[in-house]
């Protein structure tokens, strides 16, 4: 009998203890934790959600944190930067809408003394290289288009039948994400790179922006489909929503059946990508590292928020050139998803 009070206190304790945890990482609660915001380019982004949920774990017992949606508008973003200095919160963390316009977030920052941390989509270097309390969080976008290409690379030269037309050349179309984004940019150019350096002659059939969508990455295939057919030899598309698209509308192609096979690769490694590499239509990605990304996002803050200069000791992070925390990318297979 007593044993058993004293499991209730001491569960009790916790509860409250659990409690006054979650007010503190509310928006609306008390509490000591210093008050951060964050604006994510738009909430309907798979990766970006991802990310998204990982800060709201890392921030518990951390700092409070106010997470909005800017709806895919830099002026909206823009608007929510303006609440945040007004609610003088103690760092923000900005996902930009278009990375070019990091150079008026910095600005704005900056005459408010609120130090910044960029997320996902980098600013251009001269912008980052205005303020010192200016910083990147993200992954090195060629980084994935090398790991992306390298995956084609191996399973052309291990799959001699993949050379449909057997004219030695490897006929592919390219699913690109936002144009302007670095990591559009650099995986459309650094995956069909990889696959030159393996020895291996290309020839692009067809390229478009799905702007990182799953159901524009259907549509684009089908159009591919359409004009390419059977000439097609692989998909490399810059992530995984648009790669999953592009297995829809190759399995209303009939493919996936029997002989009809497809080498599409993506990045990011989300749970419906691992699910389809399980089921053998999608050949690999590459692992957007969401987790971390998010967590060292909080760390920086937390460290800005004290008026520290994040460093390793204080973020758990790299810090690189006093400015940059690099997630690194990890190369995904059908094999190690098992
Ligand atoms: C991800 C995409 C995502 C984009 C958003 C990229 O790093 O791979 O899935 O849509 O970031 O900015
Ligand atoms: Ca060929």
């Amino acid at each position: 009998m007593k044993k058993w009070t004293v499991a209730l206190v001491a569960g009790a304790v916790l509860l409250t203890a659990a409690g006054c945890g979650n007010n503190n990482n509310g928006g609306s609660g008390g509490g000591s934790l210093p008050k951060t915001g964050v604006a994510i380019y738009k909430f309907d982004d798979t990766f970006m959600s991802g990310v998204r949920n990982s800060i709201t774990k890392a921030a518990e017992g951390n700092v409070k944190v106010d997470i909005v949606d800017s709806q895919n508008s830099q002026p909206t973003q823009n608007d929510k930067v303006d609440l945040f200095i007004t609610k003088k919160v103690k760092a923000m963390a900005i996902n930009p809408v278009d990375r070019t316009a990091a150079g008026v977030i910095i600005d704005k920052a900056q005459r408010a003394d609120i130090p910044v941390v960029f997320i996902n989509r980098e600013p251009l270097a001269d912008d980052l290289a205005k303020w010192d309390k200016a910083f990147f969080v993200g992954a090195k976008a060629e980084e994935s288009g090398t790991m992306e290409g390298e995956i084609v690379a191996d399973y052309w030269k291990a799959n001699p039948d993949a050379d449909k037309n057997g004219d030695g050349v490897l006929q592919y179309v390219m699913l690109k994400g936002e144009p302007g984004h670095q990591d559009a940019e650099l995986r459309t150019k650094f995956s069909v790179q990889a696959i030159e350096d393996a020895g291996i002659k290309v020839q692009k059939l067809a390229e478009d922006t799905a702007m990182w969508d799953r159901v524009k990455g259907q549509e684009k295939m089908a159009a591919f489909l359409g004009s390419h057919g059977d000439k097609i030899e692989a998909v490399l598309a810059n992530n995984d929503d648009m790669a999953l698209g592009a297995i829809e509308a190759l399995k209303a192609a009939g493919y996936f059946k029997g002989d009809k096979k497809m080498p599409v690769v993506g990045v990011d490694a989300t749970d419906p990508a691992m699910q389809a590499l399980k089921d053998g239509t999608m050949l690999g990605t590459v692992l957007n590292d969401a987790d971390n990304q998010g967590k060292a996002t909080v760390m920086l803050m937390k460290a800005l928020a004290a008026g520290e200069t994040p460093t390793k000791e204080n973020t758990g992070y790299d810090i690189t050139d006093g400015k940059y925390v690099w997630i690194p990318y990890q190369k995904v297979t059908q094999e190690s998803a098992k």
